[in-house]
């Protein structure tokens, strides 16, 4: 295998943005329109957690069973960890993350402004109209914060950047099995869309060498967010290899790209024109046929989904997930986690158990 990709911290991409005259907005995950925070002159560095940060100051503002991604991210806010920032948008992901838009916008009422992203629940037309009216509110937020009005280029300037790399996002996915990368390397790389410059991660992107990927027993993994990355390494000691995810800081923002026409339009149907996915309120009997359709095409012989814990859309679909799967003979493992730091030894044993189910 090659030296592994060197990518730089979040807190370096954020002293590097500010250098070169962008704000900067922290975002919750994990739909929202790039192109629209370029164009204002913001550059967008997501939190997924962050993981490891206690969470004892934000859980003092949500009820027990709240996911670690919103308690978390609270406490980091609370914390100072975010005071860099010009800017927290909130999608409305589910409704945890529209709880966290609230009581920060509401009653915390944090140094950086709090945003929301109102995502509809269906990929209707009328859903496209509805989007589209977000993202106008949204864009008059962030003018109110920048200034910045952006014409015809800055537009076309946006669309270019962030249209390439998420054409070098969804290439990723494409080459995954010539890539001589581990999977640790493949997701680090896939991940640092979360928080590079879209110039950058296309070039690390494009930088992953050919050749053969490590061999072993060819699994899928679905959920929210695969954290820690140490994952992969305990997959590959028990003989695993990933060819395929369904994750939502992965594969369900390989976006399709739309071009030219109004730019909130084009916006909204980028965003409603992903796969299949429990947050948007997508029949379950079309995710399952997806997952069987890409289960099959990759060789992947189970499916594991990894969620925080409490992750309630996730959580919705599971039962009728497992019976879709389970009757084309592919296995299903659910694993909720704190995002702690590590993985617990009740994760890593259930993991070894259901792969020598899969042998
Ligand atoms: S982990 Fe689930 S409940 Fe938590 S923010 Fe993400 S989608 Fe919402």
């Amino acid at each position: 295998m090659t030296a592994r990709p060197v990518l730089p911290t979040r807190r370096e991409v954020v002293a590097r943005a500010h250098a070169t005259g962008l704000r900067v907005a922290g975002v919750l995950p994990y739909h929202y329109p790039r192109p629209l925070l370029r164009a204002h002159g913001f550059h967008p560095v997501e939190l997924w957690g962050p993981p490891g940060v206690s969470r004892d100051e934000g859980s003092r503002h949500f009820q027990a069973y709240t996911c670690d991604i919103v308690v978390r991210a609270t406490s980091f806010l609370l914390q100072g960890g975010l005071d860099t920032v010009d800017a927290l948008l909130i999608p409305h992901t589910c409704d945890a993350l529209q709880g966290m838009g609230s009581v920060l916008g509401d009653f915390v009422r944090p140094t950086p402004p709090v945003l929301t992203l109102y995502l509809p629940r269906g990929r209707r037309p009328v859903d496209g109209e509805f989007l589209a009216a977000e993202l106008h509110r949204l864009a008059e937020s962030l003018a109110g914060i920048s200034g910045k009005v952006p014409d015809d280029d800055a537009w076309e300037e946006a669309f270019a950047a962030e249209g390439a790399a998420d054409r070098a996002l969804a290439s990723l996915f494409a080459r995954r099995a010539g890539l001589a990368v581990t999977d640790r390397d493949f997701y680090a790389v896939v991940r640092s869309r979360e928080f590079l410059a879209a110039e950058d991660f296309t070039a690390v992107a494009g930088s992953l060498p050919a050749g053969d990927p490590p061999g072993g027993l060819p699994l899928m993994l679905s959920g929210i967010v695969a954290e820690p990355l140490d994952l992969f390494e305990h997959l590959a000691a028990m003989g695993a290899r990933v060819v395929a995810d369904d994750l939502a800081s992965g594969w369900r923002r390989v976006y399709p790209l739309e071009d030219g026409g109004d730019p909130y339009e084009r916006l909204a149907a980028r965003l409603l024109g992903g796969p299949p996915d429990p947050t948007r309120g997508d029949p379950i009997a079309a995710r399952a046929q997806e997952l069987l359709t890409r289960l099959r095409a990759t060789g992947a012989r189970g499916l594991v989904i990894y969620d925080p814990k409490f992750c309630e859309p996730e959580l919705f679909d599971i039962p009728r997930l497992r019976a879709h799967l389970g009757a084309a003979g592919y296995p299903l493992l659910h694993l909720e986690v704190e995002l702690g730091g590590g993985l617990s030894q009740q994760t890593l044993t259930r993991l070894e158990a259901f792969m020598e189910t899969l042998q």
